[in-house]
């Protein structure tokens, strides 16, 4: 008999492979850590980013923090504090389950945590570097927790290299800053790149967070959408068709606080819009729709911007059929005269 060959991969080996799918830039990592802040019921979250995120990502929230046993576990691949079983997966009230992201990121990064609970007079101090536990100390901190993720893909230089331009890397880290921002509006939320604050973020509303992000203009553009079945909740707003424009831009759903991507719900909004866009034209949206959290599977995408519903048809037609009430409402179409 020949002698066996297979071998179980290391752990640093499996991360570094596991990071692959979760952290493809900057911005995943931008995505993973508010995401993380959000689970840990923080009020106030602060991201700091350096050079697009390239050399410094670093979240801080005053959420739970974590114990000192928690706070080596959490580096640990399938280590979640989020679901207990397989059935938990199918009743999501957490943006994290897989326990997946702190594992990959500590594989390819240079990494530094902070964090104390409430009732705790002291804190923990991590850093981990490619996976190894490089310092754990004891310190004087405030409640919550502070991730620094420093030159990520250092020893992965073939992904570092890939990264593209500032700019282009910057982009993707706003778009992920500015979807957690908007599904979460009741808690504020600061952005710094390379020292210079781009977003301070109160308290407040879906409304006031769409404006405070896109802008004192986008206020007038805005209609409501309101429908509530045993199916669907659906809040936000749809742009006035008269605002619509030539390139995608302001187009968002959120499905229970989790932005998504669908080209099927995307279609019964155009749907709605018939005959009332110009040619080619984009109208924008900021819908927010709740389901049973049993309706949705949140687990076929490894970044989960892509979900899968039960009834998708009967969600298209709720959906087009709502907008096309709030548009006819704000009497966008030509209105009959019954009178004469
Ligand atoms: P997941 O979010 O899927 O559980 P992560 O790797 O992102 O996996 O995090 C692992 C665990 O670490 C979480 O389940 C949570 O218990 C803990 N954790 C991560 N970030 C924070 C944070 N900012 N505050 C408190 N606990 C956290
Ligand atoms: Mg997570």
């Amino acid at each position: 008999m020949a002698a066996s060959i297979i071998q179980l991969l290391p752990d640093h080996v499996a991360n570094q492979i596991a990071a692959g799918e979760v952290v493809q830039r900057p911005a995943s990592v931008v995505k993973e850590l508010l995401e993380n802040a959000v689970d840990a019921k923080a009020s106030d979250v602060k991201l700091i980013v350096k050079e697009a995120g390239k050399t410094l990502v670093q979240v801080i929230d005053n959420g739970l923090g974590m114990n000192t046993t928690d706070a080596r576990l959490c580096f640990e691949r399938h280590a979640t504090s989020k679901i207990r079983q397989a059935e938990d997966l199918f009743d999501l009230s957490t943006k994290g389950f897989r326990g997946e992201a702190l594992a990959s990121i500590a594989a390819i990064a240079h990494v530094e945590m902070k964090t104390k609970q409430n009732q705790e007079e002291l804190g923990v101090h991590i850093v981990i570097e490619g996976s190894k536990l490089v310092t754990q100390e004891v310190a004087v901190l405030p409640q919550g927790t502070s991730f620094a993720v420093k030159n990520l893909f250092f020893n992965i230089p073939a992904r570092r290299n890939f990264l593209k331009s500032e700019t282009v890397e910057f982009r993707h880290v706003m778009d992920e800053f500015q979807r957690v921002a908007m599904a979460h509006p009741s808690i504020s939320f600061t952005l710094i790149h390379n020292g210079s604050e781009m977003y301070n973020l109160p308290s407040s509303n879906y409304r006031q967070r769409i404006v405070n992000i896109f802008g004192g203009k986008t206020n007038e553009k805005l209609v409501p959408v309101a429908e509530d079945t045993e199916m669907i909740q659906i809040s936000g707003f749809v742009g006035k068709p008269e605002f619509a424009k030539k390139s995608r831009g302001e187009q968002f759903f959120f499905v229970n606080d989790r932005f998504i991507k669908s080209a099927y719900l995307h279609h019964a909004i155009m749907n709605a819009y018939e005959g009332l866009l110009k040619e080619g034209n984009q109208p924008s949206y900021f819908l927010y729709l709740k389901v049973p959290p049993h309706t949705i599977d949140i687990n076929i995408h490894p970044t989960k911007t892509e979900i899968k519903f039960d009834d998708e048809q009967s969600l298209y037609a709720i959906l087009r059929s709502a907008i096309k009430h709030s548009l006819g409402q704000f009497n966008v179409a030509p209105v009959l005269d019954f009178e004469r």
